[in-house]
């Protein structure tokens, strides 16, 4: 694990928190989430269930797991074999890549590519193998994933919406990659923890609901950010029985289990009415106006973002202290919150090679989140006024 460093996440919000900054790095809210969610926690704590959960995770949960994905999606679950609860969608991920996959395998996932992903694929002696989003729209193109395929690709994981760009990947761009899937016999490991999160009218579809994908997908999600409870760490995986078991024993020797009275308040909260959870999107996507307008009248290229708690900047047109422009987005993050005030990420990280000559403004872009209060972000927005 040596070529692993300290995570930007950690790094970056360190660095805001030692100058006193207003972080808009790292994506959380910092409000949380709704009243039934957290009520349903404090009330199972205050019952005395404070105790190991079953390794798969609580039925109740399980069970709201399955009818969530029935309600929302139309898939049909069986609670007890297709269901698991993990910590969070990092550990998710990880136990599936851990049970899925042999030493020399790969593993193609789209880049920008959100950083657990390698770290796992690592830890399993596999390789991944990035497949590079088209800029500025960042779909994804189908040529450039059939050439990336080996007779050692082991499966693909897809992330929509999608971890740094926002990108929500529609039913065109789906259907094509199913196809290479099918046509390929390949499985998908897919992200889903920003499924609610969409906005102007952009809809998620998961990739297990198309044709023939349903026994070819594990489909992995998180309360984290639906109900602005990231601290929590609960997640869950939903797909084939053998998969899932598969998982489980890898799991069962990570965590084993998790955060029970968090379980109740997740069970609780996808249990809400459709409307309520359809107005929490709703809330992020002014906040993801209010950050992207802003940053706009700074003078910054912004990429309007589909869904997620991100919105991506070229910084290309800021001078740096010395007067020149051209800045590096990572020395512009590592200065940020010293000389504005201010948290970034620097969008390079969830790039291979950044110098890869296909994009040449990836070293000036810039992650911000738009997760915030629209205090927060008001406030972030009149310290960068201040840059030059
Ligand atoms: N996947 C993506 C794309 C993310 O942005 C994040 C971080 N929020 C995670 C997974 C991790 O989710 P969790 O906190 O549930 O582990
Ligand atoms: N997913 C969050 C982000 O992209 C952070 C998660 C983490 O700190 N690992 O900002």
């Amino acid at each position: 694990m040596r070529r692993f460093e300290n995570t930007i996440f950690d790094e970056m919000t360190e660095l805001a928190t030692r100058h006193g900054a207003i972080s808009l790095g790292q994506g959380f809210p910092d409000d949380s989430g709704p009243a039934e969610v957290l009520d349903a926690a404090v009330a199972a704590i205050g019952r005395g269930d404070n105790q190991y959960a079953p390794g798969r995770g609580l039925p109740s949960l399980r069970e709201a797991i399955a009818e969530h994905q029935r309600s929302w999606y139309g898939l049909d679950l069986d609670p007890d074999t297709e269901v698991m609860v993990s910590a969070g969608a990092t550990e998710a991920m990880t136990a599936a890549i851990l049970a899925l996959v042999e030493p020399g395998d790969e593993v193609i996932a789209f880049e920008p590519t959100y950083d657990c992903y390698d770290g796992a694929v690592t830890m399993a002696n596999g390789v991944l193998r990035p497949v590079r989003l088209s800029a500025p729209e960042y779909r994804f193109d189908a040529a450039r994933l059939r050439a990336a395929i080996t007779e050692r690709t082991r499966f693909l994981i897809l992330n929509s919406p999608h971890n740094p760009t926002g990108h929500v990947f529609d039913d065109q761009e789906l259907a094509e990659l199913a196809d290479v899937v099918i046509e390929h016999d390949l499985f998908v490991l897919t992200d889903e923890v920003y499924e609610h999160l969409v906005f102007d009218g952009h809809t998620h579809t998961p990739l297990s609901t198309l044709p023939g994908m349903a026994d070819r997908t594990l489909t992995i999600s998180s309360a984290g950010k639906t109900f602005s409870v990231t601290g929590w760490k609960i997640g869950w995986l939903t797909g084939p029985a053998d998969v899932i078991t598969a998982v489980g024993r890898t799991k069962q020797n990570m965590t084993f289990t998790n955060g029970t009275p968090f379980q109740h308040g997740v069970a609780a909260g996808l249990a809400l009415p459709h409307e309520r959870i359809e107005a929490i999107g709703h809330t992020f996507q002014e906040r993801r106006d209010l950050l992207a307008d802003g940053l706009t009248s700074l003078g910054f290229d912004v990429h309007p973002a589909q869904g997620t708690y991100f919105v991506t900047a070229d910084i290309g047109g800021v001078l740096d202290d010395a007067g020149r422009s051209e800045w590096d987005g990572m020395e512009f993050c590592r200065r940020l919150p010293e000389l504005v005030g201010v948290g970034a990420i620097p969008a390079q990280v969830f790039y291979a090679d950044p110098d890869d000559p296909a994009d040449p403004r990836v070293r000036h872009l810039v992650r911000f989140t738009c997760s915030k209060s629209a205090r927060t972000i008001t406030t972030g927005l009149e310290r960068l006024a201040g840059l030059r």
